[in-house]
């Protein structure tokens, strides 16, 4: 079933309309170790298609870790890690095939300076997937249409904001049409104007039906835009469920006393 999947991929904007019969993102018993540092200590979760997942936890516990093993940044040492139908955990996998499906934006804005927001927005369509050049310029106007940049198309990453910034990087990974997008800590630099600018643009992805996987700090976005909410600790997925249940009950006694030092 997951390879008739692999071999249809569907339009970010019909995705959630399909059947759920595989998760968009499925990790089992991942495990990671750095040297003699175990990161992720059997990480098991699934993430629906179309759905907006957002990861939580203390600093070290392994969220970001377990973003990097979703698009084969990080190689995990066992366990399985499927998405869309692509076995990330297999030595054959096929990388570039996984990237086209699943973009990944940082908190550091990495834009390459020397290059216009619109310059930005085009290379990887143009230099990785050898698209052509008037077809993906128009579809990086219309990606910072979206974004509500087109007036900076033409500025350089060091005239625009840190929020701007950011929200041209979510530009440049959406122009290699991704079905799952990944955002690590993406508003944690940000002050709470730009923070609210970004989190609007990731919310314009996810009713789009793009998979939106986030770690975040950002409570209330989780509280209030997340399907699910997945809590991290020591390298294992503590407690995940729908937003109302891990903020009003949380099962788990390091749920209870994480939340209650964030919100
Ligand atoms: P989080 O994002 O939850 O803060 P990380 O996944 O970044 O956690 O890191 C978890 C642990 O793994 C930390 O102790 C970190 O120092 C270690 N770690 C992460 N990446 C590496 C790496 N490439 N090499 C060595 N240690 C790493
Ligand atoms: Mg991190």
């Amino acid at each position: 079933m997951l390879d008739t999947i692999a071999e249809r991929p569907a339009p970010a904007a019909v995705a959630s309309a399909r059947p759920a019969a595989a998760p968009a993102v499925m990790l089992a018993n991942v495990r990671k170790s750095f040297g003699s540092t175990r990161v992720l200590n059997g990480v098991t979760l699934s993430v629906k298609r179309g759905d907006v997942t957002c990861v939580i936890g203390p600093s070290g516990s392994g969220k970001s870790t377990l973003l990097r093993c979703i698009n084969a940044l990080t190689p995990v040492d066992a366990g399985t890690v499927v998405v869309e139908g692509i076995a990330v955990h297999d030595p054959a996998l096929d990388k570039l095939a996984l990237r086209r499906r699943v973009g990944m934006v940082f908190q550091q804005y990495n834009l390459f300076p020397h290059k216009t927001a619109l310059e930005n927005v085009m290379m990887a369509p143009i230099h990785v997937l050898q698209e052509d050049r008037e077809e993906v310029e128009a579809r990086a106007v219309a990606l910072l249409t979206k974004i509500r940049l087109l007036d900076k198309a033409h500025c350089y990453p060091g005239a625009l904001s840190g929020g701007q910034q950011q929200r041209v990087a979510i530009a440049r990974s959406l122009a290699m049409r991704p079905t799952i997008m990944l955002f690590d800590e993406v508003t944690a630099a940000l002050d709470p104007v730009m923070v609210k600018e970004v989190l609007s643009t990731i919310r314009d992805l996810a009713e789009e039906g793009i998979t939106c996987i986030l770690v975040t700090h950002e409570m209330g976005f989780a509280r209030e835009v997340a399907d699910q909410v997945c809590f991290t600790d020591h390298g294992i997925v503590v407690e995940e469920g729908p937003p109302e249940m891990i903020f009003t009950q949380p099962e788990d006694p390091r749920t209870r006393d994480f939340l209650g030092h964030v919100t």
